[in-house]
């Protein structure tokens, strides 16, 4: 597998603005209890599932339009422990080089960052560390040159929180696609990109493997270039996804539970890889890496 650099990402969009911290957006696409009916576990570790988790999150769209599917049962442990990881992912999925960012991407944007603030300020200091930060002249997704921040994204708290949303998304496409919870002796191999980090080389040899093509789907509505994927599994032990956020920020997902595959997926990837029952220990580490550094 080709090595990329996957650490950049361009931004004509932000300027910090801020704005009120706010709650998810409350209509609920499926009931909880027809969602906990007849689960035994949660998606992400072997305790008793209590609460609906939606993957990916709701916080990733605009205007409350997450369609509905992708609901599973979790624990709440999983679910709260993962929402700083939730966050970052629907703030960076929004950071893009495009000339201007509609009202709605800017409000919604300004909003997670304000819940950003509380539940992961490293998080907030790292990515606007203006060492990591320089303007640079650059062609936007409509090949036009303009002046834009580039910002590396290379810090222990984005990596962290990026690996432990990479890693859900594998667990929940893996219950998806094979009608089961991954066992709890898998692996989670997860590689994420920003948008300057990609290339069409790299994203072609990606998506050779992986036939199928899934989002959201609610009625005519759907999740459309918010979210999509593309994936491939043995309906058993082995899924590969490659899955799209707004062509912002992307991730190349293995959720395997046969350690035949170990070799080449420790090769291919940055990261060691996650296994389920470890949220919680992940949302600690983050939180260590923003002690450690001490903002
Ligand atoms: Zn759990």
């Amino acid at each position: 597998m080709t090595h990329i650099n996957n650490k950049s990402v361009m931004s004509r969009v932000f300027n910090l603005s801020r704005g009120m911290a706010m709650g998810e957006a409350k209509n609920k696409s499926r009931k909880r209890d027809e969602i906990l009916k007849g689960e035994n576990r949660c998606i992400y570790c072997d305790n008793s599932p209590d609460s609906v988790e939606h993957m990916p999150p709701r916080s990733i769209f605009d205007n409350g339009g997450r369609p509905s599917g992708l609901e599973f049962a979790s624990c709440s442990t999983c679910n709260y422990s993962s929402r700083a990881s939730d966050a970052a992912a629907s703030f960076l999925a929004r950071v893009s080089p495009e000339h201007k960012a509609s009202p709605e991407v800017m409000r919604r944007a300004s909003k997670i960052l304000s819940t950003l603030s509380y539940i992961a300020p490293g998080f907030i200091r790292e990515i606007f560390d203006p060492n990591k930060s320089e303007e640079v002249w650059a062609k936007g997704r409509s090949n036009i040159y303009g002046k834009m921040q580039k910002i590396t994204l290379d810090g222990p708290i984005t990596t962290s929180l990026m690996q432990a949303f990479g890693a859900k998304l594998g667990m929940a496409l893996f219950r998806e696609h094979t009608g089961n919870p991954i066992p709890m002796e898998a692996k989670v191999f997860a590689q994420h990109y920003f948008n300057s980090g990609l290339y069409r080389g790299e994203v072609e040899n990606i998506l050779s493997i992986l036939p199928a093509f899934g989002q959201l789907t609610q009625g005519k509505k759907t999740s459309g270039r918010t979210f999509n994927y593309r994936y491939n599994t043995d309906k058993r032990e082995i899924l590969g996804a490659f899955c799209a956020f707004s062509d912002n920020l992307f991730f190349r997902i293995f959720a395997v539970c046969n350690p035949i595959y170990d070799d080449v997926l420790f090769e291919s990837h940055d990261h060691k890889p996650i296994q389920p029952g470890t949220l919680p220990i992940l949302s600690e580490s983050w939180r260590h890496a923003f002690e450690n550094k001490n903002f």
